[in-house]
């Protein structure tokens, strides 16, 4: 425990988070306080029953807030339990809506129409194919996309006709004051799947996962964890070229790359770039069936 003081009286110096200082800590005072908040009112009590609301909620949060806070003015406490309850209740709204898909097919041909004559994952910026598009918009039947020929080793989109197909995605977490029509946003299926219910960097596993691949001239040992990409991207949302770049997820396909080849692909390390300067550029494709059983080895490696 006093070794546990001596660290935590510290600030981390940002120096240390490499450039992505801002996801990094915005990440772990949400994830603190999403702890905070559920433990004070579980959400999943509140999932499964549809009849129960934010009065419920407030109800339990209002008794531990008096607790807590018992030094606080009654005033105080009350507009707290609101704040609080509101929070909650965002996290219940968006856990029941998870994997239900809103939008109406007008709503579709909108969210296309506004994307120019180039609709792109909001993630990724991964351009859609005609196929996708008239999928989506269910123009023809019996549509199907064939996985890609060639897939970026880093960040496997593709393997699957998932991944290459449009989807339509909550842009932010409800938590954050999103919702409504506003919020929705195209995106691949591969940037879908891998964000799934995950909201924080932290959520993902903490470690890279192991595997053994070579990209360039480099014999690498581990996969950047597929939502932190798809977190540093959605966060950066454009080129990060040191001297500058116009490039960003409205005109460009991203990749995610490591800076540094003697370093892990972790979120220290891993930086976005556009196709013109991504360092490994000539290198990342691969055949889609060597990607695949380097994400298999993977996968057994972290089980
Ligand atoms: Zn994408
Ligand atoms: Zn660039």
């Amino acid at each position: 425990m006093s070794d546990l003081l001596t660290i935590s009286a510290n600030a981390f110096p940002d120096e240390l988070l490499c450039r992505n200082d801002t996801v990094l800590r915005a990440d772990i005072f949400a994830l603190w306080f999403r702890w905070f908040t559920e433990g004070l009112c579980n959400p999943l009590h509140y999932v499964r029953d549809e009849t129960k609301t934010i009065v419920d909620i407030m109800a339990d949060t209002f008794s531990r807030v008096n607790l807590i806070f018992s030094h606080e003015p009654e005033p105080e406490r009350m507009k707290l339990t609101e704040q609080l309850a509101i929070h909650i209740m965002a996290e219940v709204t968006r856990q029941r809506q998870l994997g239900r898909t809103h939008a109406t097919l007008a709503e579709k041909q909108e969210l296309i129409d506004d994307s120019g004559d180039k609709p792109r994952c909001w993630i990724c910026g991964f351009a859609f194919g005609k196929d996708a598009i008239d999928r989506f918009l269910k123009k023809r039947s019996g549509i199907l996309l064939d996985p890609l020929e060639f897939v970026d080793i880093l960040m496997p989109r593709g393997l699957s006709s998932r991944d290459i197909s449009i989807e339509v995605e909550h842009k932010l977490p409800v938590a954050s004051g999103g919702g409504g029509k506003d919020n929705l946003a195209l995106a691949c299926g591969w940037c879908n799947k891998s964000k799934g219910a995950r909201t924080s960097i932290y959520d993902a596993d903490a470690r890279a996962p192991r595997c053994s691949y070579t990209l360039g001239p480099h014999t690498w040992h581990e996969l950047p964890h597929p939502f932190w990409t798809v977190r540093l991207l959605a966060t950066r949302g454009k080129c990060e070229f040191h001297s500058g770049c116009s490039a960003d997820v409205t005109n460009a396909e991203l990749f995610i790359a490591p800076s540094d080849h003697r370093g892990s692909p972790n979120p220290c390390n891993l930086h976005v770039f556009c196709g013109q300067h991504d360092p490994y550029a000539t290198h990342r494709f691969y055949g889609r069936e060597v990607v695949r059983r380097i994400w298999d080895d993977r996968a057994r490696a972290s089980t």
